[in-house]
């Protein structure tokens, strides 16, 4: 079994990607290793800071170190939320809250629904001994609904429905979103390389 650990404390987010790569794979994560400094996210894109975690605590822990980055990026918006998706009522804002500034913004510049186009992007990082090993993206194309519906999912899914569906991801059955979604995708990309992975490399 390979081992792996995720830089997050966020325990729902390793319990996703322990699902999603299934029992090949054996991971940990930060709340495991209390003594790790935090890492500051003040990247400018997705990429960069699934780097700069994957980067940080492979220089203070031996072994894989996986590092996720992800959020919801509007057309209308210029591709905001982008990184600022956790926080973008603010540092302490709740879903609902970030759910309804995005709202309130495309209706206030009367955003029709082909400016609602919006993806959500997953980047991951595979770093081990302070060196980058891979990166993975993952997007899944959709529209932003007007009122939010479902109470599945986190974060903006009430409000995202993905091509090809009528319904949110707060309203589709997890299992879906998860064979379809921008983290899945990005993983199945980082097991495929896990798989490939030497010792030496
Ligand atoms: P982070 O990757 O933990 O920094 O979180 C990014 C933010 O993007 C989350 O707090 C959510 O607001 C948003 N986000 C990322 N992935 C999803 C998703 O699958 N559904 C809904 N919101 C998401």
């Amino acid at each position: 079994m390979q081992q792996l650990i995720v830089a997050t404390r966020n325990r729902s987010k390793t319990r996703e990607i322990q699902q999603i790569l299934g029992p090949k794979f054996e991971l940990r994560d930060l709340t495991a290793y209390p003594g790790i400094s935090e890492i500051v996210e003040n990247g400018n894109s997705f990429e960069e800071n699934a780097k700069l975690k994957a980067i940080a605590v492979s220089k203070e822990l031996s072994g894989l170190i996986i590092a996720d980055d992800s959020g919801l990026e509007v057309a209308a918006l210029g591709g905001a939320p982008g990184t600022y998706s956790a926080r973008y009522a603010g540092n302490k804002a709740t879903d609902k809250e970030n759910v309804d500034r995005l709202l309130e913004k495309l209706a206030r510049i009367g955003a029709q629904r082909d400016q609602r186009r919006a993806r959500f992007r997953c980047v991951l990082a595979l770093a081990r001994n302070g060196q980058m090993l891979g990166t993975f993206e993952g997007i899944v194309e959709g529209t932003i609904v007007d009122q939010p519906r479902g109470s599945r999912g986190f974060g903006y899914d009430p409000i995202f429905v993905p091509n090809g569906f009528e319904e949110t991801f707060g309203e589709l059955p997890a299992e879906l979103k998860n064979r379809i979604s921008h983290r899945a995708q990005a993983i199945h990309a980082l097991a495929a390389k896990l798989t490939a992975l030497k010792p030496s490399d």
